[in-house]
């Protein structure tokens, strides 16, 4: 068997239009959905997904602000300026960009986000809705998964789903967003005994561990769909070459950039087995923003009662 790709790109691209449609249609009864982005210090990779979930806003019509703060900020200052943002009705959704810097407290800022402003799903409000089953913001990168699942017509009804980890971003509600489709939820992490044992009974395995090519082939049992959320960056020559061969895609990237991106998938192995699998670029990733553009509408909707 040889799996079909799942293009993540096509499908954000899909969400996006529909996204923009709504934009429109919201615009003409007088709302402009409003997003603000806090960057704190400036880390290269950081400062890069804001300018990108800056753009996208711009292209769909959305209004974003951004919000640069230095490093040196304390909790409290941080919280002063995410209570703003709560308090301006031009702001929809607010998104902190992580990681923080080590002396911020995450989880006081993530909790002083408004959970209806809570576009990343991440207060303990939301995650509680969503351990309830209740409409609410959830995690974009899972919901982008879910997405991915649903629009490529996979059933998630009755088979058995295996996620490998339990982060608070991705492995929990990633989990209970397939249980609430009504699979049958296995969580695996680093103490899990037997792990290729545990994936190899699995319909749909999500791996989400940041390790690169760590689910191979014998791992996935034959017509499994396979969601790669794993994103390593891979800079060794003859990592490249062992996980790629001769690609000559990978090569030109690696060479241009000194370095590729894999996932915790062998995509090599797999794709020989999985009935359909995710691409690292190109799967998962490109899911993320088209999400997060998708709640900053959920939650104009939600904030309006309309
Ligand atoms: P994380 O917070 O580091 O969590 C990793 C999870 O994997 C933990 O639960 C950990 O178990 C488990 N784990 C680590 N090594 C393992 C092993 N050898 N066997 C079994 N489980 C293992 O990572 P994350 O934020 O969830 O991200 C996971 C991956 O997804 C990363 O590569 C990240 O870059 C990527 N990611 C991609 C996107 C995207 O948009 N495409 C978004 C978010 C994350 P313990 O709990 O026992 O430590």
């Amino acid at each position: 068997m040889t799996a079909t790709f799942i293009n993540g790109t096509k499908i954000a691209e899909d969400i996006k239009k529909e996204v923009a449609a709504e934009v429109e249609t919201l615009k003409k009864s007088g709302i402009h959905p409003g997003l603000a982005v806090v960057l704190v210090g400036d880390d290269a990779a950081s400062s890069a997904y804001v300018n990108m979930k800056a753009k996208t806003c711009e292209q769909l019509g959305i209004y974003s602000r951004k919000l640069a703060i230095p490093s040196s900020v304390s909790t409290d200052q941080l919280l002063a300026e995410v209570r703003k943002l709560n308090e301006d009705d031009s702001i929809d959704g607010i998104l902190v960009q992580l990681p923080l810097p080590k002396h911020v407290n995450k989880y006081a800022i993530l909790e002083g986000v408004d959970p209806r402003k809570d576009v990343d799903g991440f207060h303990s409000a939301n995650v509680g809705s969503l351990v309830l089953g209740h409409e609410t913001l959830v995690a974009c990168t899972p919901s982008g998964v879910m997405e991915l699942l649903h629009r490529s017509n996979v059933k998630i009804e009755g088979a058995n789903a295996v996620v490998l980890g339990r982060s608070d971003d991705v492995g929990k509600p990633q989990a209970l967003l397939l249980m609430h489709a009504n699979a049958t939820v296995t969580i695996c992490h680093s103490k899990t005994r037997n792990l290729s044992d545990v994936v190899r009974h699995a319909d749909i395995v999500v791996a989400a561990i940041g390790k690169t090519a760590m689910v191979t082939r014998d791992w996935v049992k034959p017509g499994a769909v396979v969601i790669d959320v794993g994103t390593n960056k891979v800079a060794d020559r003859s990592q490249v070459q062992r996980l790629f061969g001769d690609d000559p895609a990978r090569w030109k990237d690696f060479e241009k950039r000194g370095y590729t991106w894999a996932g915790d998938v062998d995509e090599r192995s797999v794709k020989e087995v999985a009935s359909m699998l995710t691409p690292v670029p190109g799967g998962v990733g490109p899911m993320t923003i088209a999400v997060l553009m998708k709640n900053t509408l959920k939650a104009v909707r939600m904030r309006r009662s309309i």
